[in-house]
């Protein structure tokens, strides 16, 4: 777990940072210096372990609640956005990260209902694009975009449907993006994940047979850990990365090969 402390004077917003992928986000930005909107859904109590983890190492951070995927929910982040940013004595953020994901798994084609399709395209679609769109004017010149994609939108997944096809529509969102955004110097990318030990694949890997063939399919010989994850995003955060933009970076230690 590194820190190149190169992200003093920014703030970025890390939706779903109170558990899993996305707390590892916010931490690895808050300690390289960035101030954290650590966003979460209804686990407030999660979110403040974020921010309390945050704290202990010396960072800066503040919580914004808002469910994503049901209506009014860009309005009352954006709210809570705009408080934190006030208390802080900010006005813009720097760095966006769209981590908040549903996959409800195991849903073949015969089974997928179109209530949960729609449930998977609003959390994981259409929240990214509107509260994008929402930001925008808060978003400074030379920002950053990131979205969170998922390594089944290049290796057919068993475990469902539904959730494959909305991550490739937010690839689609994230490099188009990055063509429109140019001209402000904001960079649009998207972070692959693969095999990842979270609550939202911790059914999954308990299976033992599920957890050796995940394994078997990754070059690195592991399942991920969230910090493989943050690092790469904390990467793409970086001024390191400025001249990369409407691409993918595969962080899965090599799935499929
Ligand atoms: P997770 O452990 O299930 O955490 C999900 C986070 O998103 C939580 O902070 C949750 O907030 C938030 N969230 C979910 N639905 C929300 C909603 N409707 N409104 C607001 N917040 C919501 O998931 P994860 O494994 O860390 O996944 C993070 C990202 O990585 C997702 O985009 C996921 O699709 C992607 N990904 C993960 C894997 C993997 O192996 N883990 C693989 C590929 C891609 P609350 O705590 O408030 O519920």
């Amino acid at each position: 777990m590194g820190s190149t402390g190169s992200l003093h004077g920014k703030v970025a917003l890390v939706t779903g940072s109170s558990r899993g992928i996305g707390r590892g986000i916010a931490e690895r930005l808050a300690r390289d210096g960035a101030l954290v909107a650590v966003h979460y859904g209804s686990n407030e109590a999660a979110a403040e372990e974020t921010t309390a983890a945050i704290a202990r190492a010396g960072g800066r951070s503040f919580l914004v609640g808002a469910e994503l995927g049901v209506p009014g929910d860009v309005d009352t982040l954006t709210a809570g956005l705009e408080s934190g940013l006030r208390a802080h004595g900010e006005s813009a953020i720097g760095i966006l990260v769209h981590n908040a994901g549903l996959n409800l798994m195991g849903r073949s084609i015969e089974v997928l209902t179109p209530e949960e399709f729609d449930r998977m395209v609003a959390v994981n679609v259409k929240a990214p694009f509107f509260l994008t769109q929402r930001l925008l004017p808060r978003l400074r010149d030379g920002g950053r975009i990131i979205t969170i994609s998922s390594v089944s939108t290049r290796v057919a997944s068993a475990h469902g449907i539904g959730y494959p096809l909305t991550k490739g529509a937010l690839d689609v969102f994230s490099r188009t993006l990055a063509k429109y955004l140019g001209p402000r110097e904001i960079t649009v990318n998207s972070v692959v994940v693969g095999f990842t030990r979270t609550d939202m694949t911790a059914e999954v890997l308990d299976d033992p047979v599920n957890l050796e063939r995940n394994i078997g399919l990754t070059a690195l010989g592991r399942i991920g850990r969230v910090p493989d994850i943050a690092d790469a995003v904390a990467f793409l955060a970086s001024d390191d990365a400025r001249w990369i933009t409407g691409t993918k970076l595969d962080a899965t230690g090599g799935v499929n090969l």
